[in-house]
């Protein structure tokens, strides 16, 4: 069992939570379950690290301990990835993937971090000075879901450090593996600065966010979960962000070359098994080229190979676990009942008896009123819809409590334009899914939360503006009525 990290020390936990391999349902390991007491451990931790040193540190030495985490993941990625591959069943070829973003990441908030300070508002008066100063929050809870377990960690710690915050790290149950790892790729940081606490979500998850030491809780997961953790906070007065589910539309134009099309989306709908917030849940595509579309979509779909994620071979891995693969069931089932047609997928792999896995799924005929057009899926579940007219497309695409992603699939420029005028989505792709930039802002519009990762608002978002006014000398003010000078008096 890897122990957490608190307080630059390794602390082991007095019960467990077991790590289950999703393509073996095997235990692969156990980690520990904080306490509460644990939890207030690493939040003093956290609090004592800021106010001895990291919150006045120098920006430049920040960005050079970021570089140096990031050096840290390039050095251990095999190991982080087989790591991840094992608790969270992705295949290991996308963690590896994943690997490489997260330490991007760490090196893009090293030099935004270096580079981004406060201004000084110009001012008439020679005496005077005015100053707008950014300051860290102070403690950071990051609280990170299964699906990303690096890369979500990444997107909160990389920006809370290079602001000046020190954190505290909660990984989901399902996955603290790799991120119990990461304690050697923290090392360099002082002592505290960076503290990895693993448990249960309910148990040492809410009793960190209720923590009056936790400053700022930054938060990726379910839409319940954030309605929760949103709750906590208000009622403390605690900031906190929210990057919640999505239920992203992908419109398919007439124009557009149906074969790069239909593995567009196939990829953007079963990548990480379809278990990425932005997945593409709900497909629409111009009446006259739906059947050519989803032909080339379901030939394409059935050639994946669903497998284990150590298997170089595999295309799709499995879920995470035995109670979001049924989720994604009653999906397709609810959609088939109403009358959806199944034209691939819908069930376990006969030739995988363990593992969570579940066949890359495509549906035809769906509407509005069925769960798979409407929740968040979660799964490799693709369900594909026709429209008449570029206005149904995009009132389809918005019709949806989320807004987290859009895409659009089109050469039409005019069409592209109007699009992402109008889509009501935190990111709009055109012809290029799921690409993220460390540099664009990430987050939602709607029930995705209304949050920003990444890009320069997502360092803004772990500091906090103070204006400064000086004077160099103490005169009176005039307009101190009635104290000041008395010839400003109203005449009546
Ligand atoms: P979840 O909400 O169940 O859990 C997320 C994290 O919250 C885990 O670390 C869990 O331990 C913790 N948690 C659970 N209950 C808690 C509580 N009461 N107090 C404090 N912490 C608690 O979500 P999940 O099933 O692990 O992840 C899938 C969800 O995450 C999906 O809805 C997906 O869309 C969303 N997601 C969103 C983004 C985004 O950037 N918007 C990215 C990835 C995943």
């Amino acid at each position: 069992m890897k122990p957490m990290w608190i307080g630059g020390d390794f602390v082991s936990g007095k019960s467990r939570i077991k790590v289950v391999n999703p393509a073996t349902e095997e235990i692969v390991d156990e980690a520990p379950d904080a306490t509460a007491a644990q939890a207030r451990e690493a939040v003093r931790a956290a609090r004592a690290a800021y106010e001895k040193s990291w919150r006045r540190s120098a920006a430049h030495a920040r960005a050079e301990m970021l570089h140096e985490i990031a050096r840290g993941l390039r050095e251990k990625t095999r190991e982080l990835a087989a790591l991840l591959t094992l608790e969270g069943g992705k295949p290991l070829r996308e963690n590896v993937d994943e690997l490489g973003w997260t330490a991007a990441c760490f090196d893009y908030y090293a030099e935004l971090g270096r580079n981004s300070r406060g201004r000084v508002i110009p001012s008439g008066e020679t005496t005077q000075l005015n100053l707008v100063l950014k300051e860290p929050y102070g403690v950071v809870l990051a609280i990170v879901p299964w699906n990303y377990p690096l890369l979500l960690l990444a997107w909160k710690v990389a920006p809370a450090l290079a602001a000046g915050n020190a954190v505290v790290i909660k990984p989901a149950e399902q996955t603290p593996l790799a991120t119990l790892a990461l304690s050697e790729v923290f090392a360099g940081l002082p002592k505290g600065v960076v503290n990895i606490v693993t448990g249960r979500g309910e148990t040492a998850g809410e009793a960190l966010v209720r923590d009056p030491g936790v400053d700022y809780v930054a938060f990726t997961g379910s839409l319940a979960v954030g309605k929760r953790i949103g709750g906590i906070c208000a009622e403390a007065v605690k900031k906190c962000h929210l990057e919640l589910g999505g239920k992203d539309a992908f419109v398919v134009c007439e124009d557009a070359d149906l074969d790069v099309a239909a593995k567009a989306v196939a990829w953007a709908s079963f990548l990480n098994a379809g278990q990425v917030c932005t997945s593409a849940e709900r497909v629409y595509v111009h009446q006259s080229v739906a059947k050519t579309f989803t032909d080339r979509l379901v030939g394409f779909t059935k050639s994946l190979r669903v497998g284990p994620g150590m298997d170089p071979e595999t295309d799709v891995g499995p879920m995470i676990g035995a109670r979001y693969r049924r989720q994604v069931d009653a999906h397709v089932r609810e959609a088939v009942r109403r009358g959806a047609r199944l034209l691939a997928g819908g069930k376990k792999p006969a030739r995988l008896s363990k593992g969570y896995f579940y066949e890359p799924t495509v549906l035809a005929n769906v509407d509005h009123s069925m769960a798979v057009m409407r929740d968040e899926t979660f799964g490799p579940v693709c369900p594909v819809k026709s429209y008449g007219s570029f206005d149904e497309a995009i009132r389809l695409a918005n019709d949806s409590i989320y807004g987290l992603g859009a895409n659009l699939y089109t050469l039409d420029a005019k069409k592209a334009k109007r699009f992402y005028e109008e889509a009501q989505a935190g990111t709009v792709w055109v012809n290029d899914p799921l690409t993220d930039n460390d540099a664009g802002p990430f987050g939602g519009y709607k029930a995705s939360g209304g949050s920003r990762e990444l890009g320069e608002e997502g360092l803004e978002a772990f500091r906090q503006s103070k204006h400064v006014h000086w004077d160099f000398e103490q005169n009176p003010k005039p307009w101190w009525y009635p104290y000041g000078d008395k010839s400003r008096r109203l005449k009546s």
